[in-house]
């Protein structure tokens, strides 16, 4: 992004004018928790409600007519930036709520649900799952949940020392028992991007299903999930400029045709007795109840926006970011957990400062306005593998800029002598 264009995008984000701390400038470095939201997104919503709101899907009046149309015109745009068909996309409340959907349809098959159509997704005691050691808690304990539930064993990849995932022994973890592979594209941590191609080759040599967290990928990097060959994908519309609230959940549509579903109730259904109930194809069999459509019409105009800016000039601008956020490695103390240098990352950078705890890192930044994130980012096991019990993380932006990064820099260079820390 040109100076310029920058510059454009920053005005159009009315909480990045805002000031903190007594009057000073924001610095919003905690992107990976949750992006801010562009007028047009937030205007999208109150056009929503205040000339279009209606239930989706049932009313036979002009509202309803209306609400429909935007509600399935967000799904089409939010398909076409993924590179998925518009039947491909469930809404979900995000991608939380997007992974625990496949683990539990996953689950309800193995309970006998979803009849001979769902025969390839029932596991048996002693089949596996696969998952990596960088996971974030969504992309992890809804497996050890299906493991409990259907006797299937939970395996996993570990990470190097810079936290990329390690495929050295790539044959003995995915197996002919292997029966799904659940991976995140990039890590919420360390900014690492995933071997994607390798791993679903793996997963497809024995058959094996694959879940892509794409979650930090969406928001950053051109994502096309046809071509990655994953079956599917769960992504939040809060990390990339979009409403809370909303998600999707991608999932190849022969897949979904015969997944059984998992929240039942109005909406999803073809015909109903006291007897018995026939559900509706995919998507709506998925999305029982009344949809959050004003939040579906956000995230449309969220993924247009990123889509007109072009996500191959949004990864450009993030990869110069990522390369000025390694360099607080240059700062005594301060240790990078994660790819040192900017290659194959994203502008997420957690680190730990010797001697002082994240969390009081985080408060001497906050003092100056800088936010940044402190804790595990719901990934223990993988702070763990660091032996750290907590980690700082400052996270870019298409809208942050390199001056915000040089003042973070800055910042954290004092936080050592502050605490009188050597
Ligand atoms: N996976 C990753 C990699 C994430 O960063 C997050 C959000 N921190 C999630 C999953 C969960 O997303 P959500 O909280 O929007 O459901």
């Amino acid at each position: 992004l040109s100076a310029t264009e920058l510059a454009a995008v920053r005005a159009d984000f009315p909480l990045l004018g805002r000031t903190v701390r007594g009057g000073r400038d924001l610095v919003y470095l905690d992107s990976a928790a949750t992006s801010q939201k562009p007028n047009v997104v937030l205007e999208a919503e109150v056009e929503f409600y205040e000339q279009r709101n209606a239930a989706v899907h049932r009313g036979a009046h002009q509202l309803a007519e209306e609400a429909t149309e935007a509600f399935e015109q967000a799904r089409a745009a939010v398909a076409a930036f993924v590179g998925a068909d518009p039947g491909e996309i469930v809404w979900t409340s995000g991608a939380t709520a997007a992974i625990n959907l496949v683990a539990y349809s996953l689950a309800n098959a193995t309970a006998g649900r979803g009849g001979a159509a769902a025969e390839r997704f029932r596991l048996a005691p002693g089949d596996e799952i696969v998952v990596t050691e960088a996971e974030h808690h969504a992309n992890l304990v809804p497996w050890q949940e299906l493991c409990a539930r259907t006797g299937a064993v939970l395996r996993w990849f570990g990470v190097d020392d810079e936290g990329r995932i390690d495929l050295s022994d790539l044959g003995s973890v995915i197996t002919a028992r292997t029966r799904v592979v659940a991976f995140g594209h990039v890590s919420n941590v360390t900014g690492a991007i995933a071997p994607v191609a390798e791993i679903v080759a793996a997963a497809r040599q024995v058959g094996a299903l694959t879940v892509l967290d794409a979650c930090q990928s969406v928001p950053h990097l051109p994502v096309d999930l046809h071509a990655t060959g994953v079956d599917f994908a769960a992504f939040s519309a809060h990390k990339m400029v979009g409403p809370t609230g909303v998600g999707a959940l991608y999932g190849r549509r022969e897949l979904l045709e015969a997944m059984p579903p998992v929240t039942t109730g109005g909406s999803m259904v073809e015909v109903v007795t006291m007897e018995a109930t026939t559900y509706a194809p995919p998507p709506q069999r998925f999305e029982a109840g009344t949809q959050m459509v004003a939040q579906a019409v956000g995230m449309g105009v969220a993924a247009q926006w990123l889509e007109e800016l072009g996500m191959d000039a949004v990864a450009a601008h993030e990869q110069h970011l990522a390369t000025e956020l390694v360099r607080i490695s240059e700062i005594p103390g301060v240790r990078i957990v994660g790819p040192a240098d900017a290659h194959d990352r994203i502008a997420v950078v957690s680190f730990v400062v010797d001697g002082v705890h994240a969390h009081d890192v985080g408060q001497v930044l906050d003092d100056r306005g800088i936010a940044v994130r402190v804790g595990h980012h719901c990934a223990q096991p993988l702070h763990r593998r660091f032996g750290v019990a907590a980690t700082a993380r400052a996270s870019a932006s298409v809208y942050t800029t390199t001056e915000e990064i040089a003042a973070f820099r800055e910042a954290l260079a004092g936080v050592r002598a502050f605490f009188g820390v050597d």
